[in-house]
């Protein structure tokens, strides 16, 4: 199992904000490659497939529409100790309790629309990035 890779969704208020090229600068800028990137949108099935571990969370239904609502970017990325860092990077779930300069203090809206998706273990950014591309999409 790879752990110098993490996988990330530029999520749907972000992309229909136009920040899509400003996140992907500071992805680069934090020392991240990319290794695998499309534009795409998740049905309602599909999001809701991805979330599946929040099934019973009260905000389960609203995720799932949200996710579903627009385009989003995937990618996977590479870097040493991806996983942490990049969560440092992206900042706090809530962007009202995200660090200064994160990604989510930069371009979050509310605790449900945070902007960014980032895996939150080796063992799930696996899984992630299983669940979005084909081996023959990952370019390490
Ligand atoms: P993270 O994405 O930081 O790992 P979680 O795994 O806890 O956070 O939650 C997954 C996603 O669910 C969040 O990124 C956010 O989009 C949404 N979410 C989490 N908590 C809430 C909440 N209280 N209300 C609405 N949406 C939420």
């Amino acid at each position: 199992m790879a752990t110098n890779r993490t996988f990330t969704m530029i999520k749907p208020d972000a992309v229909k904000n136009g920040h899509i090229g400003a996140i992907l600068q500071q992805i680069n800028a934090g020392g991240f490659k990319i290794v695998a990137m499309k534009y795409t949108k998740l049905s309602a099935e599909k999001a809701g497939e991805f979330y599946a571990v929040h099934a019973e969370r009260p905000f389960y239904g609203e995720l799932v529409e949200f996710m579903s609502s627009g385009p989003i970017v995937a990618a996977v990325l590479e870097k040493d100790n991806a996983v942490a860092d990049f969560r440092t990077l992206i900042g706090a779930t809530n962007p009202a309790e995200a660090a200064e300069g994160t990604i989510r203090k930069q371009f979050a809206t509310s605790i449900g629309e945070n902007a960014v998706h980032g895996s939150d273990s080796d063992e799930n950014a696996d899984i992630e990035s299983q669940f979005h591309f084909a081996g023959t999409e990952i370019f390490g």
